[in-house]
């Protein structure tokens, strides 16, 4: 399968995404991470991204454009992929529309995680990653195992659990801002293709990777049950402030149905006009 995980940062797209990955064994391709391995090699690329990066902006479409197309042409990506942060905005969505026609490999679904603002500070500030295997882990909501499940699979010693340098609070709101204005888009665009799922992204762990299975196993146009969509506070449900279906609606009794008698109905159209003020 082809995939898009689309949502802030910290909306837990980065730890869906490998257990999706551990699980389905479709790669998780993860343009933060590559840009991270890239600025710790000290390669040109990481170089030229590390300033937009420590600054919480995007890095050039060009280097990002250039490192995905690399890593989509890789053998295990043929099988499928999983992308976490990228597309970031409406120029990388196009060109990667245009990469997967040419490869013939077009994208089977895109799944917006959403994720209370309030909620996204406090994930982010709870984040660290194992430094040697790189995975993530909250201290906050998900803290590394203890006991024998505790050590790293690279090391065999316990994780290295490091805070990203861009997961401080002024870079965060950077960020958090520049998803609001770059990536936020990409909700529309993927909406109009039909390829739009959107999942209630907050709660526990293994009741969001449900919904994302869920919102996954839907067929193509078929809305995802009703708990994959389950209202996040003070705001709307993602299909209210979609397109409605009417057809989901339950048809009214019979009875109910009538339409009302000529004369009720012409009171009722004229009511309107006789509230109009009367002209003095
Ligand atoms: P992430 O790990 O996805 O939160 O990304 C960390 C940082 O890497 C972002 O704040 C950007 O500076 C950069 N980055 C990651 N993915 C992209 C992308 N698709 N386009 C531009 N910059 C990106």
């Amino acid at each position: 399968m082809r995939i898009v995980l689309l949502g802030a940062p910290g909306s837990g797209k980065g730890t869906q995404a490998q257990r999706l990955a551990e699980r389905s064994g479709i790669p998780q391709i993860s343009t933060g991470d590559l840009l991270r391995a890239a600025v710790a090699r000290g390669s040109e690329l990481g170089l030229k991204a590390k300033a937009a990066m420590d600054s919480g902006l995007l890095v050039d479409d060009s280097l990002v454009l250039g490192m995905i197309r690399e890593r989509l042409a890789e053998p295990d990506a043929r099988a499928g992929f999983i992308l976490d942060g990228f597309p970031r905005n409406l120029v990388q969505a196009a060109a990667l529309d245009g990469l997967l026609a040419e490869l013939k490999q077009p994208l089977d679904v895109v799944v917006q995680f959403e994720v209370d603002p309030a909620e996204l500070v406090r994930r982010i500030s709870g984040r660290r990653t194992c430094a040697d295997c790189g995975r993530v882990f909250n201290v906050l909501t998900s803290p590394p195992p203890t006991g024998a499940a505790a050590v790293c699979p690279k090391t065999g010693a316990p994780h290295r659990l490091m805070q990203r340098p861009d997961d401080n609070e002024a870079t965060v709101a950077e960020r958090l801002r520049v998803y609001a204005e770059k990536t936020q888009p990409l909700i529309a665009f993927y909406r109009s293709r039909g390829l739009l799922r959107v999942i209630d992204a907050q709660g526990e762990l293994d009741a969001v990777t449900q919904r994302l299975a869920r919102a996954l196993a839907a067929p193509p146009g078929v809305r995802p049950p009703r708990s994959a969509t389950k209202r996040v506070s003070g705001r709307k449900p993602a299909r209210a402030r979609g397109r409605r279906r009417p057809a989901a609606r339950a048809p009214k009794p019979r009875s109910t149905r009538k339409k009302a008698p000529g004369r009720a109905r012409k009171k009722r159209a004229r009511k309107p006009a006789a509230r109009r003020p009367t002209r003095r």
